[in-house]
């Protein structure tokens, strides 16, 4: 069964927004995007029309399939929505209206392997400290201050993204004040901060260990990406309850029970500026739809590059490059396929990420200067294990997914030909990367070995074509300390009626992405969307004859 989740332009066209017209249309269905909608239908009463160019809704949170098994492609793990009550959970509560479980994955979330040695996160943040002390029994005083300083550099965030929602004008005044604090952190990378928090390299490599999740070695990434990452997976992490798919199958009934719809296979090809306002989007194939606001969620490059023209970017001052942040690492995906039981093979909820050594920038640099020197990182995933209904939907099987940096040059050449056919010279690499990461698995799992009966290799190329991202980057904009300290990453553009949305506007991660979205509403509907969420406030009543439309929001075909 293959989940198309969202309706076909191809096959059904635009629907008919009613008299009123659409309020908002919003490029891409991203977190993000399916965010920023779902909140302005809710809580503003907009009608809100999303326009995907994938054939199903949900950007990264989606999954694919091959027959009798399914792979997620951008979510394995999701830092505090396992608690019930915690901020996170709660905005994704609100948004599904509860329709959407998460699984806890126990005690050890990460795994970091250096070498021969492993070193285990664990859930809670005394439970962490306690368990790093153990490892590094001379470092006790350098993993306090490393906890503290993690601690601190979260409690800026809130002022640094509420200076986000403030209008050009009066943010001019306020955004010192606001941004400072966090900017002061930002402007450090995270070797810089380990350095002076450890003089142990070793300790420094670990706890630098999940930077695969904002895609930067520490000698590149800013600091507060880092601490806000470590922050949100410090209690623990969650899984989605039957597959990533259920995160933008559960918010779609909220936009379409009010009045919304959610197009799939549904490209925008530009957005309409007419006298220095955005008045809608042209669609490939040419069809022009209407609406006051526009939102875009497909990333600062795509938008400004590419969406609108030119000449409209050059007047209004606008550029899809922001010095100090280009396009974030792209990766490869070996999506494993194993024909025995999950529980059978016991292979544990628990990330690993693997590491050839300490060194993480000079691994990085080492690798992409020569594919053929040690992966700089290797990230395993177990989805089949995390999700307690895969044996149900999928018995007697599991999955497993192994990812690698990639950089996008390394492809590029190959960008102009089709998918499955772009010839023996890419097949070949393909190849290569798809044994150094299966060792990686059968080394780490040796119990799959024997049991895998299926591998499939996703490329930059294949992100480019299937998101839209256009070097096939995994994160938006990479997490420098410059991309932090740049202003125009906000809802408001200098085009009167064009929002942006998404994680470019905020940080990468389905977090980042919700907090774009909400963002992207308040915006828009000058209320703080945040509390709303917290106070869980029912907002707009689904309509009783969108509500049919609603139920069919996930629309299964064989
Ligand atoms: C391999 C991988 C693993 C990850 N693992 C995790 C994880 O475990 N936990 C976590 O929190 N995060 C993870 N992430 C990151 C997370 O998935 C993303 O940061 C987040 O989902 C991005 O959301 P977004 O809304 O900003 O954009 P996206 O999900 O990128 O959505 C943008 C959408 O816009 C659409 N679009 C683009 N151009 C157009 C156009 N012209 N017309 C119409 N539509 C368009 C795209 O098709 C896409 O659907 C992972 C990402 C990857 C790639």
């Amino acid at each position: 069964m293959t989940t198309h989740i969202g309706s076909s332009y191809k096959q059904h066209g635009l629907p008919s927004p009613g008299p009123r017209g659409w309020d908002a249309i919003v490029i891409g269905s991203g977190l993000g995007g399916l965010t920023a909608a779902a909140l302005l239908a809710r809580h503003a009463d907009k009608r809100v029309l999303v326009l995907e160019r994938h054939y199903t809704a949900g950007g990264f949170t989606q999954t694919f399939h091959r027959p009798g098994y399914e792979w997620d492609v951008g979510v394995h793990y999701v830092g505090d929505v396992h608690r019930p009550g915690s901020v996170l959970r709660r905005a994704f509560d609100h948004l599904t209206d509860g329709a959407l479980a998460w699984a806890d994955m126990g005690e050890i979330y990460d795994t970091i392997v250096i070498g021969d040695d492993r070193y285990d996160f664990l859930a809670g943040r005394e439970a962490f400290r306690a368990r790093m002390k153990e490892y590094f029994p001379r470092q006790t005083a350098a993993i306090d201050r490393y906890v503290e300083r993690i601690r601190a550099t979260v409690r800026t965030t809130k002022r640094y993204l509420a200076e986000k929602t403030l209008s050009p004008l009066v943010g001019a005044v306020a955004s010192p004040a606001l941004r400072w604090p966090a900017l002061r952190e930002a402007r450090r990378t995270v070797a810089d901060v380990l350095r002076e928090i450890t003089d142990d390299p070793r300790l420094a490599g670990v706890l630098a260990g999940q930077y695969g999740n904002y895609g930067l070695p520490p000698g590149q990434a800013s600091w507060f990406m880092h601490a806000l990452m470590v922050g949100h997976y410090l209690s623990g992490g969650g899984y989605p309850v039957g597959g990533a798919s259920r995160i933008a199958e559960t918010i779609l009934p909220g936009i379409l029970g009010r009045g919304g719809a959610v197009m799939t296979s549904a490209e925008v090809e530009q957005i309409l500026v007419e006298g220095g306002r955005a008045r809608g989007v042209r669609l490939a194939g040419g069809e022009e739809v209407r609406a006051p606001s526009v939102i875009s969620n497909a990333g600062v490059a795509v938008t400004f590059g590419r969406l609108l023209g030119k000449d409209v970017a050059a007047a209004a001052g606008v550029s899809p490059i922001v010095a100090g942040a280009p396009a974030s690492v792209a990766h490869v995906s070996l999506y494993v396929r194993v024909n025995t039981d999950t529980t059978a093979l016991d292979l544990g909820r628990t990330n690993r990420w693997i590491f050839p050594d300490h060194d993480h920038d000079r691994n990085v640099a080492r690798y992409f200067s020569d594919p053929e020197a040690p992966l700089p990182l290797t990230y395993l995933s177990f989805p089949s294990a995390k999700d307690p209904d895969f044996a149900r939907r999928f018995p007697g099987k599991a999955t497993i997914e192994a990812i690698g940096m990639a950089p996008y040059a390394w492809f590029e050449r190959w960008q102009d030909t089709q998918w499955h056919k772009r010839g023996a010279e890419y097949d070949a690499l393909k190849a290569r990367l798809t044994e150094r990461l299966r060792g990686a698995i059968e080394r780490e799992s040796p119990q799959v070995a024997g049991a895998i009966d299926h591998v499939e290799l996703s490329t930059p190329l294949t992100t480019q074509n299937f998101v839209g991202h256009p070097h096939g980057e995994i994160y938006g904009l990479a997490h420098t300390p410059e991309r932090f300290a740049a202003r125009h990453l906000r809802p408001h553009t200098p085009i009167a009626g064009l929002y942006l949305t998404g994680t470019d506007i905020s940080t990468c991660g389905l977090v980042g992405a919700l907090l774009g979205g909400s963002l992207t509403a308040t915006v828009i509907a000058r209320r703080n969307m945040l509390d709303a969420i917290l106070r869980d406030e029912p907002g707009v009543p689904m309509s009783p004859v969108a509500a049919p439309a609603a139920a069919a929001a996930a629309q299964v075909a064989p």
